[in-house]
């Protein structure tokens, strides 16, 4: 079902035979007594559930109110909204509306992310991560970029459809043939669906976590590059995964969920990451995974160094070349399966997190060789392009806004930065004082944005 759910959702297009066809709508096909024929009700018993676009969070049987249960987020397409699901038994387009391809049609297809309802078996902690390894509930939802579908039935048909999808198609069509195209007849005595569609499917999950979080970071799922961490661990997990098993990477599927936990030192929520067979029942890829000193393995073999002619994942993510033309993410991350998180993910990141799951203890900071080459190679560009005057505060580099009096600190993506919560980090809190005592505003700015947007 995640095909269809991207690409023959209402308004998605497909190509065959030189024809671009345009879905409209759902409905319910089969064979009876020897005929096709079409059975009612393709949207009855929607599933209602909760998804927030911040923290990634999928709600199981919500409780009716407008924000986020663990972020907070609010009730707006980008934020929080309680939606009502179905999974589609078929999709169709409008009868002789294929228009002819001209070559370049838009791919319509939406950036969907796997999200999980919350699931827990037996948690087990080990060095300082914690893995489980429970039966979960995995979402595709497609609610139309928070949108949703708004399916009308047909009359004398028990076909739904939306008009925003047929009138795209119509749009397709020459002028001429336009004027042929019957629109639909809508069933006057139907009330209008508003619904999201969705893949739901049962399966084994593995479930991986952070112990304890030192002071100082924050991983709350909510702020873009702690988000961007853990995908980038999730990502990173499956590419190590996937060669231990020796499995394709279509096998597992990688999502991540919030979590609330009281003993964290920063706002909550923080996260996991889940691993998911992408067979229906699963075939029993994540279990196995989950037993803890296989994920601790896994873990470390992403930090070993390899033999003589062979270099290991590590020795090629941390080579010269490697980490001066990789500022984020390259093909060592990238893959065409996971396009729609090519923007969050960093190698770096990923890293960071394979080292903190194995130590409490671990260096986030700019002490960190990658993250000390990558701040040499672009700091100084960066102040320079944006009329900084670059200077140094503690071990910080900053650049300083003269007119402003502002000094802006460039931080660890993985650092908490929000002040309200007091949870700043030995080497922020000292160049934070020492900025205010040189007389200046200090701004904090992650090398992460200012990599990504160097002229915001
Ligand atoms: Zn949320
Ligand atoms: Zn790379």
């Amino acid at each position: 079902m995640d095909i269809p759910i991207r690409q023959f959702a209402p308004e998605g297009q497909s190509v065959k035979d030189d024809k671009i066809y345009t879905a409209v709508g759902v409905g319910e096909w089969g064979l009876e007594q020897g005929e096709v024929r079409s059975f009612p009700d393709p949207l009855a018993n929607p599933v209602q559930v909760g998804v927030c676009r911040r923290c990634q969070a999928l709600v199981e049987q919500p409780p009716q109110q407008t924000e986020c249960p663990y972020c907070r987020a609010t009730n707006t397409p980008d934020g929080y909204r309680i939606v009502d699901v179905n999974e589609p038994p078929g999709f169709c387009t409008w009868w002789k509306m294929d228009a002819d391809f001209s070559g370049n049609f838009g791919f319509t297809s939406r950036a969907l992310r796997s999200r999980m309802g919350s699931a827990r078996d037996a948690p087990q902690q080990r060095c300082n991560f914690i893995v489980d390894s429970p039966t979960g509930n995995i979402y595709l939802v497609n609610d139309r970029d928070g949108q949703d579908f708004l399916f009308r039935k047909l009359d004398n048909h028990d076909v739904w459809l939306t008009d925003e999808a047929f009138q795209k198609a119509l749009l397709d069509l020459p002028p001429d043939r336009r004027r042929n195209i019957t629109p639909p007849q809508f069933d006057a005595n139907e009330q209008p669906l508003r619904r999201a569609i969705a893949s739901i499917f049962r399966t084994d999950v593995l479930i991986a976590g952070i112990n304890s979080v030192p002071v100082g970071l924050s991983l709350n799922p909510a702020v873009p590059e702690a988000r961007a961490a853990w995908y980038s661990f999730g990502f990173m997990l499956r590419r190590a995964a996937t060669a231990h098993l020796d499995v394709a990477t279509s096998e597992l599927e990688v999502g991540i969920q919030p979590l609330q936990n009281l003993t964290i030192p920063f706002a909550p929520p923080t996260a996991q990451v889940f691993i998911c067979d992408t067979l229906e029942n699963g075939a029993g890829y994540s279990t196995y995974l989950a037993d803890p000193q296989r994920f601790e393995a896994l873990l470390r073999s992403l930090l070993s160094p390899g033999e003589a002619g062979r270099p290991s994942v590590f020795d090629l993510l941390t080579a010269h070349e490697h980490q001066t033309e990789c500022l984020t993410a390259c093909r060592c991350l990238r893959e065409f399966l996971n396009m729609s998180y090519h923007p969050l993910l960093d190698w770096r990141l990923g890293l960071d997190m394979v080292r903190l799951a194995l130590d409490a203890n671990a260096e986030i900071s700019f002490e960190y060789p990658y993250w000390r080459n990558l701040l040499n190679t672009v700091a100084q560009a960066y102040f320079r392009d944006l009329n900084m005057q670059p200077r140094q505060f503690g071990r910080l580099a900053a650049g300083i806004y003269q007119m402003q009096n502002q000094a802006v600190l460039l931080t660890h993506p993985l650092w908490d930065t929000d002040a309200r919560t007091g949870n700043f980090c030995q080497h922020l809190a000292e160049a934070y004082a020492e900025a205010e005592q040189a007389g200046f505003t200090p701004k904090l700015h992650s090398i992460f944005r200012a990599v990504r947007f160097p002229y915001e």
